[in-house]
């Protein structure tokens, strides 16, 4: 199930369950350092009591800064904050789809946007039939990225974001369109609309 982002920047339950390594998004560099607090009942630096409060946190992309209230664990004795890995996660994916939704074009963000779609640069260059080399003058700002371009990033970043591969997908066809002379298409009790 996808995890839900847009309103709340916490998840629940963003410390009592591992996150799937199957997941697309698990790539994604976290930009906030945390400890695992699966299990965290006293403070690690003095054993004090733990308790449950919400953390300010940012996320610098490019010419914009995210700020968002993640989860943390505040020890009552010492007053240290611990911040889950998950909890940082979710800030970033967050603000991707956020630049999924509003639009993007500076090199870091292309750069930040590629890392949540979980592609390398070589491979995103691939899905969109240009060089290596194009990727790296976008991120760099050598050269600016078309719409079109920006719009297909954008699309893959949701995909993860929803657990779909259908951008990457329709990108793969076009390497090698069907040969079909004719194709059946079933229209009774449905519509050309259905996938297969
Ligand atoms: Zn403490």
């Amino acid at each position: 199930m996808p995890p839900s982002f847009g309103g709340s920047p916490s998840r629940p339950g963003a410390w009592t369950s591992e996150r799937s390594d199957a997941r697309p998004s698990k790539r994604l560099a976290l930009a906030l350092e945390g400890v695992r607090l699966a299990t965290m009942k006293r403070c690690t630096a003095c054993g004090g009591g733990v308790r449950r409060v919400s953390e300010a946190a940012e996320l610098r992309i490019g010419p914009r800064v995210f700020v968002g209230e993640l989860e943390a664990m505040q020890c009552d004795a010492c007053g240290e904050t611990f911040t889950s890995g998950p909890a940082g996660e979710a800030l970033e994916l967050a603000a991707a789809r956020w630049l999924a939704e509003h639009g993007f074009t500076t090199g870091e963000e292309i750069r930040f946007m590629r890392k949540a779609a979980g592609l390398r640069a070589v491979d995103l260059a691939e899905l969109l039939d240009v060089s290596p080399e194009a990727v790296s003058h976008w991120e760099t700002g050598k050269h600016q990225a078309g719409h079109g371009t920006l719009a297909t990033i954008a699309a893959l970043v949701l995909d993860v974001l929803e657990g779909s591969t259908a951008t990457r997908n329709r990108l793969r066809a076009l390497w090698k369109p069907s040969e079909l002379a004719m194709v059946r298409l079933d229209v009774k009790g449905g519509g050309p609309w259905r996938s297969e």
